[in-house]
């Protein structure tokens, strides 16, 4: 890296670019996914648009590889390259509530856990993912799906602007009325058109939700998921429940008989009115399939839910996903579940099917990016354990978990569970009909493909 143009970047930013020979370089470089271990030339810690710009800039001259990072949670590490820059949004964490407009808007680096926090004081709350340490940037730009989606939809659904740096400098707000193409692409395209510097979000009355989990023995997930594709999606639109297989953390409120055991799961948000009997009702619903091992419920505040699960799965541990979208679950697909959930390969492993239905499905497919408004599910069969020489064993159980389910599937995954070796006919898959004019928005904002370090969506050819 040329270090008389590295000084001038350094003097033109309010951040920092940490190089290799800084003490903190690999704090800064290191990502969720403990299995990622690149080595940039650079991170700059950009604290502001203006940053931002002069990092851009100062790529673009010098011919550096880039890749934006937000919360750093892509399984494949699409925040960091090796030799590059990593263009390091997190100081861009804050949030600012309107709480008389129910709308907010956050920096780009911030994680969900920070917009929660924000919201929550005052009763609001967007859809979002299930854990707190997640980048609001990235998980939005893929589509963002979670405990309110069937009531509020995708976490895009909720988006009204964002404030984007576009790869030639140019500062522009995307809206619905503003540079329209390109907010139509924003929303499930990824990271593909630019940097996002700020999020505004219409925000939803949510405060104390009912949580429920319910448990049953392995060997009855072939029921519960015959019941599942059945109940869910004609339940009401303020019930969600993400199934799960899984083994049992050893923690509250779980009793000690089922800690470690392989269980089929699924967590219930109710974000209904509390006062109405929907977790006694659900409470007897979930004797249909089989009895429960354990149901447990109680209301509980959204960021606590939230947040639930973040203990369990702190940074640094060997990540390895495969998505899915399902319309239906056949039965041949619950038997590959129930086949799959039996032979988990280590406590963390687990796979989770995330409803996409509900206020999702008022959206049309060619409404937004994200082009799969009639699946009912996305799925995700994820690897994860704290010992690298397990890496191999987990990768294995996703390939052929992914393979035998994958013939029942509806063809592509949501874009922010595709994993590293997804080439570009999977990324088509993802998009269907909206992937041509995925790649003529970004023929018009990012011609040369400079942001290129995600699920990449070539510029159209003329
Ligand atoms: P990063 O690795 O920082 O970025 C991912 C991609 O987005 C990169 O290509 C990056 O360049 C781009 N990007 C990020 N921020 C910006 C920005 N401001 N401007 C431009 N480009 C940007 N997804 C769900 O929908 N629901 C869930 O419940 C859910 N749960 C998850 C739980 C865990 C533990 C993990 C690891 C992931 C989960 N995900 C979930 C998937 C998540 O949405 C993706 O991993 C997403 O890419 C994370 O975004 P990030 O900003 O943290 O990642």
């Amino acid at each position: 890296m040329d270090a008389t143009a590295l000084d001038g970047l350094r003097t033109a930013l309010r951040g920092r670019a940490v190089t290799p020979g800084n003490a903190d370089y690999d704090e800064a470089r290191r990502v969720y996914n403990g299995m990622i271990d690149r080595r940039p030339a650079a991170v700059v810690r950009c604290v502001d648009a203006a940053d931002v710009r002069a990092t851009l800039a100062y790529a673009q001259e010098t011919g550096t590889d880039l890749a934006v990072r937000g919360g750093g949670h892509s399984a494949p590490g699409a925040s960091v390259i090796d030799g590059g820059i990593t263009l390091d949004l997190t100081p861009m964490r804050w949030v600012r509530v309107d709480a008389e407009a129910r709308i907010a808007q956050a920096g780009g680096g911030s994680l969900l856990g920070d917009l929660d926090h924000a919201t929550h004081t005052f009763g609001l709350g967007i859809p979002a993912g299930n854990v707190s340490s997640t980048g609001l940037g990235g998980l939005t730009l893929g589509g963002g799906h979670g405990h309110l989606t069937r009531a509020y939809g995708l976490t895009v659904d909720s988006l009204i602007a964002a404030d984007v740096i576009l790869a030639d400098g140019r500062a522009v707000t995307a809206t619905e009325e503003n540079h329209p193409d390109l907010f139509w692409a924003l929303r499930g395209g990824g990271g593909n058109f630019g940097v996002v510097t700020s999020f505004t979000f219409r925000l939803h009355p949510v405060h104390t939700v009912g949580t429920a989990i319910t448990v049953w023995p392995i060997d009855r997930t072939t029921d519960v998921l015959r019941w599942y594709r059945e109940f869910l999606p004609s339940a009401p639109e303020d019930l969600n429940g993400f199934f799960a297989v899984m083994n049992i953390p050893p923690v509250p409120p779980f009793p000690e008989p089922i800690h470690g055991r392989k269980m089929a799961v699924v967590v219930w948000c109710y974000s209904g009115d509390l006062e109405r009997n929907t977790l006694e009702e659900l409470r007897s619903a979930v004797d249909e399939p089989a009895p429960p091992a354990f149901h447990f419920a109680a209301p509980m505040p959204y960021p606590v839910l939230q947040s639930m699960f973040d203990p369990l799965i702190p940074e640094g541990l060997q990540w390895y996903w495969r998505g899915d979208f399902f319309d239906t679950i056949s039965d041949e697909a619950a038997e590959v579940h129930e086949r799959y959930g039996s032979a988990i390969p280590t406590a963390l492993s687990t796979m989770h099917l995330y409803p996409v239905d509900g206020a999702a499905h008022r959206v049309g497919s060619e409404a937004t990016a994200w082009a799969y408004r009639d699946a009912v599910w996305s799925a995700v069969i994820s690897g994860i354990d704290p010992d690298p020489a397990n890496a191999d064993l987990i990768r294995q159980w996703c390939v052929d978990y992914w393979s035998d389910l994958h013939p029942h599937s509806m063809g592509g995954a949501y874009v922010n569970f595709l994993w590293e070796a997804a080439g570009p006919d999977h990324v088509r898959s993802t998009y269907r009909g909206n992937y041509d004019r995925l790649a003529d928005v970004k023929r018009a904002y990012d011609p040369y493909n400079f942001f290129q370090s995600n699920h990449n969506i070539a510029p159209a050819t003329a």
